[in-house]
């Protein structure tokens, strides 16, 4: 089958390798979709963690399950269409055990390897897709189970300002699931038509950081208070710290994004203490988390198909980084017999 493999900095490759086959507990998947993720370019760009070379990546995945090894097949059968789990758990260690399996102290990393015509998982990991929801669709379930996981640990009180920083795909996540939760909901983003995709997916107002003083502009919409939650998408440290001016009393600023390159920010720590301001953070997501990401998209709440901007077939998916790369569109997805 073929499969890219990226051999280093810039040198991503399709080539021929054997085909997978399921082992015990194992279901071998045909990838139908594969999104493309900032992390995934990070690694492309030399400025992600060095990896064994060469490798797959591709963790965004939905497709069709082709083969089951012997042993438990966990109710699955040949045929179902499926998103898989990347992160296994062991449901048991201390983190696992108070919930916060995102930080499994036996975490096993199981290389989806997306990028490719299939790949091998243990049943474990696979999650059934909801009948009417796209493979496209379903491949987003990865990075909404992650804004699941932020969403989690944020209060969010009928009809409270949330504002969301960054109108990428993540941050039109983060505003879909914010109107869901019934908050009014501000978007910021430098680029228009990233703003009026996120009005069309429900942000009530949005504030063109591009233009003007973005601080102000959230203090006129927010009876001067500024946002009750602020959703920081976008992992520079200049637009960390703004949050914090954004931010109202009594409020929560999350920091959704990791900065890249590594930064800090300077705090007034008069902010958290005078103000009442809490920090907070979110990273990855528990199975659960998942799940709720599977119903949200199989429900329709969380509607994905205006953040797919462009589609490739394996053999461009050079050109698919390229695009996410350049930060054109929203999301590039890898997508079968396309
Ligand atoms: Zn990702
Ligand atoms: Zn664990």
């Amino acid at each position: 089958m073929k499969s890219a493999r990226l051999y280093g900095h810039d040198d991503l490759r399709i080539e021929d390798v054997p085909d997978p086959r399921a082992g015990s507990g194992e279901a071998v998947v045909e990838i139908h979709a594969s999104g493309v993720c900032p992390s995934d370019i990070r690694s492309y760009t030399g400025s992600g963690t060095a990896k064994r070379d060469p490798w797959t990546p591709g963790h965004e995945v939905a497709g069709v399950i082709t083969e089951l090894g012997g042993g438990p097949t966990g109710g699955f059968s040949v045929g179902d269409r499926v998103v898989l789990d990347w992160r296994g758990v062991c449901g048991r260690c201390h983190e696992c055990a108070r919930g916060a399996a995102n930080f499994c102290e036996n975490l096993v990393k199981f290389p989806i390897a997306g990028f490719a015509e299939a790949t091998v998982m243990p049943v474990g990991q696979l999650r059934t897709v909801p009948d009417g929801l796209s493979l496209e669709a379903a491949s987003f379930c990865e990075p909404l189970a992650c804004v699941v996981n932020a969403h989690r640990g944020l209060a969010v009180p009928l009809a409270r300002n949330v504002l969301v920083v960054g109108a990428g795909p993540i941050g039109l996540l983060h505003t879909q699931v914010a109107r869901a939760r019934g908050a009014r909901v501000i978007v910021a983003d430098m680029k228009a038509d990233r703003l009026a995709t996120a009005t069309a997916l429900g942000a009530h107002d949005v504030v063109d950081a591009s233009a003007g003083d973005t601080r102000q502009a959230v203090r006129a919409l927010t009876e001067g208070r500024g946002a009750d939650v602020v959703i920081v998408t976008v992992g520079s440290p200049a637009v960390i710290s703004s949050a914090f001016e954004l931010v109202a009393r009594n409020g929560a600023v999350n920091l959704f994004a990791g900065t890249h390159p590594k930064g800090t920010v300077e705090l007034n720590p008069d902010v958290p203490h005078y103000d009442q301001v809490a920090i907070t953070g979110s990273h990855d997501f528990i199975p659960d988390d998942f799940a709720t990401a599977l119903r949200l998209l199989g429900f329709g709440m969380v509607d994905v198909a205006p953040l797919i901007s462009h589609r490739f077939s394996l053999d461009s998916v050079v050109d698919a980084f390229e695009t996410t790369r350049q930060q054109k569109g929203l999301k590039s997805l890898v997508v079968a017999g396309h």
